[in-house]
């Protein structure tokens, strides 16, 4: 079996074998800080694809936006607590490690080649995250390492038309979870999962307002942040 995986030219015994391999999904994100629309998204979709395990994978320098307020330490010490009652849930901090800028997919590639075929990945993301993914660094590659699952909303569609996001996504669309496993080739699936209208820039706004973001993240998080004196509080 290849070290990392490229569904094409196999035989029918590697094709079955591929078939049953168990599915990891990947989280990335810059988790500032880390809350229940990032662990309600890896939850549903761990149990709509039958995930063996999700990796949440904190990014050092994220190349496509603001840089994160707390330090990568800081970041991974809230993953690490927000997950830490979930056997399911595991930290990566390979990208933390890292020099330089955190491209998904160096962090794919190096996935598979530590798992040298015995998984396949799943890339989970909102579709918020989708729709800004043809500014990644060699975003048409990444499917030969993952497939790429988008978390929607009932009802979402792409913010805006996008032609090459749109020509792309249907042509690997992926009709149902159930195919993740039956497809040789990688591909792309959306999944509904409940709408959750929570993100980490409206907890950092509530520190700013001087007002408590309380219930949009777990309590050892939020205690987390109280000790540290993190997000401008005073
Ligand atoms: P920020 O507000 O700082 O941009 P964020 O809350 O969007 O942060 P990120 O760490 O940037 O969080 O996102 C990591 C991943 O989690 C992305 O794929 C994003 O689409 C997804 N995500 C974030 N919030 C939600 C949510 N409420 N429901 C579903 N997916 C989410």
């Amino acid at each position: 079996m290849p070290s990392h995986l490229h569904f094409t030219s196999m035989t029918m015994g590697e094709i079955s074998q591929a078939q049953a391999l168990p599915l990891i999904g990947i989280m990335g994100g810059t988790f500032d800080p880390i809350h229940f629309g990032h662990l309600r998204m890896a939850q549903e979709l761990a149990e709509a694809l039958n995930l063996t395990e999700v990796r949440f994978i904190p990014s050092a320098t994220p190349p496509h936006r603001d840089q994160p307020m707390t330090s990568a330490q800081q970041r991974a010490d809230m993953v690490a607590l927000a997950i830490a009652d979930n056997p399911l849930f595991k930290l990566d901090t390979r990208e933390l490690e890292r020099e330089g800028y955190s491209y998904t997919i160096d962090t794919l590639q190096s996935l598979n080649e530590e798992l040298q075929g015995q998984a396949r990945l799943c890339l989970l993301m909102g579709m918020d995250a989708f729709a800004g993914i043809t500014s990644w660094h060699r975003w048409e590659a990444l499917l030969q390492f993952a497939h790429i699952v988008v978390a929607t909303r009932p009802g979402a569609t792409l913010p805006v038309s996008h032609t090459a996001l749109d020509a792309w996504s249907q042509q690997h669309a992926i009709a149902s979870a159930q195919l993740l496993r039956r497809q040789t080739e990688n591909g792309i699936l959306k999944q509904e999962i409940t709408a959750l209208d929570i993100s980490a820039t409206k907890i950092r706004e509530h520190f700013a307002e001087g007002k408590t973001p309380r219930y949009l993240l777990p309590g050892n998080v939020l205690e987390y942040i109280n000790q540290q004196t993190l997000y401008h509080q005073s």
